[in-house]
């Protein structure tokens, strides 16, 4: 994908966060300064459990600051919230720019609130770092979505980090938990390791693809196939039905390939048409199995416990790591390392131990 295209996004209606980091960072300080005064961590954590989505932007915009001030009232928030978590189902939904995220979060969305549940749609975009943010850059196409009361939509937050954007986005998830969201979309565009990132933090991850002339598994990235609980292919309308029902063929035969998940879900292929809303039930109705069959052989909750694991250990590694890299020492002696490396003088391995032991002092 070209890193420069613009690619529109479901997540692209509300102002939300700004592209500019500097602006960024300046217009969510004074949002918060101005209003901090009124707002404990416990008025805010209240609101929230009451179900109050404006405190909920507050707190999702603490938890995206920067600020020291602000993340450490985000953790105190986040601590008063998490009794009142766990109860979501959370949905990733992938997909390269075009295939019809926005449409088809569209129709599916509505289809949930519409049935009175609450729904709340948030985004992981690390192109946001690599790009600039283009998720944001368009107009939306959820309209009708976004007016829907049952219905919070919150955009990505900018980062410099996949590991940043990540936590926010996990962070987010526990407070729309909070407030209520009974089901809860993370869309993602398929820059960098988004999908892996997001497939760590959801309980069911659906792939979106569109039907071409026989080459569908060409071009698949490697891995996305092995996370994938669903495979939907959309578009499948019009002229178009035909080459979807074959690629649907060839996505079932590609799937037998691969080992059963250790949940022993085989991952299901179906079509739809996000513009016609053919098909969306369907989807629906699998997730809904998904979770039934997860719930009842208890893999629902293991699956989270792993992903937990997984963030604890992620978070540790980020943070050892930027400490490391960021140390006055190593990073002059890192240099001299290099060198001596390249006369010859030292080896990789003793470098580096002679490296770590600066910070292990
Ligand atoms: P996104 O970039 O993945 O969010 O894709 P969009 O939802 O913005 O859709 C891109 C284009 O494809 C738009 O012009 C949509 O109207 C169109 N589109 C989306 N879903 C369908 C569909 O099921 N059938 C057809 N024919 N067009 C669709």
């Amino acid at each position: 994908m070209s890193k420069n295209k613009p690619h529109k996004s479901a997540l692209s209606k509300h102002e939300g966060v700004s592209q500019n980091e500097t602006t960024n960072r300046a217009a969510i300080s004074k949002f918060l300064n101005k209003r901090n005064k009124d707002f404990s961590s416990d008025a805010l954590a209240n609101a929230i459990v009451k179900g109050d989505t404006i405190a909920l932007s507050r707190a999702i915009t603490l938890v995206e600051s920067t600020n020291p001030k602000h993340l450490q009232k985000a953790n105190e928030v986040l601590a008063k919230c998490l009794p009142y978590t766990n109860n979501s189902i959370r949905i990733g939904i992938t997909g390269v720019p075009g295939v019809g995220k926005s449409t088809f979060i569209e129709a599916l969305g509505n289809n949930i609130a519409n049935n009175s549940s609450k729904l709340a749609v948030l985004a992981v975009d690390p192109s946001s770092s690599i790009t600039k943010g283009s998720i944001l850059g368009d107009k939306t196409r959820m309209e009708q979505l976004a007016n829907n009361p049952n219905v919070y939509i919150r955009p990505s937050a900018a980062g410099t980090s996949l590991g940043g954007v990540a936590r926010k986005t996990r962070e987010s998830i526990i407070l729309c938990e909070a407030c209520g969201f009974k089901y809860i979309f993370v869309e993602t565009v398929g820059v960098g390791q988004s999908e892996t990132v997001v497939h760590s933090m959801v309980d069911f991850f659906l792939l979106l693809k569109l039907a071409g002339a026989g080459d569908e598994l060409q071009g698949i990235k490697r891995g996305i196939i092995e996370l994938a609980d669903a495979i939907v292919i959309n578009k499948a309308d019009g002229n178009n039905f035909k080459n979807a029902q074959k690629a649907k063929v060839e996505f079932n035969r590609a799937l037998h390939l691969y080992p059963p998940k250790p949940n022993g879900w085989v991952p299901k292929v179906l079509l739809t048409s996000a513009t016609e809303s053919t098909g969306i039930d369907k989807v629906w109705e699998l997730i809904e199995m998904y979770v039934d069959q997860a719930k009842k052989e208890s893999f629902f909750s293991k699956k989270r416990m792993e992903q937990h694991t997984f963030w604890l250990h992620q978070t540790i590694e980020d943070r050892l790591k930027s400490n490391f890299y960021n140390n006055e020492q190593v990073k002059k002696a890192l240099h001299e390392q290099l060198t001596a490396i390249e006369n010859n003088q030292t080896t990789p391995f003793a470098a580096a131990q002679y490296l770590l032991s600066l910070v292990s002092k």
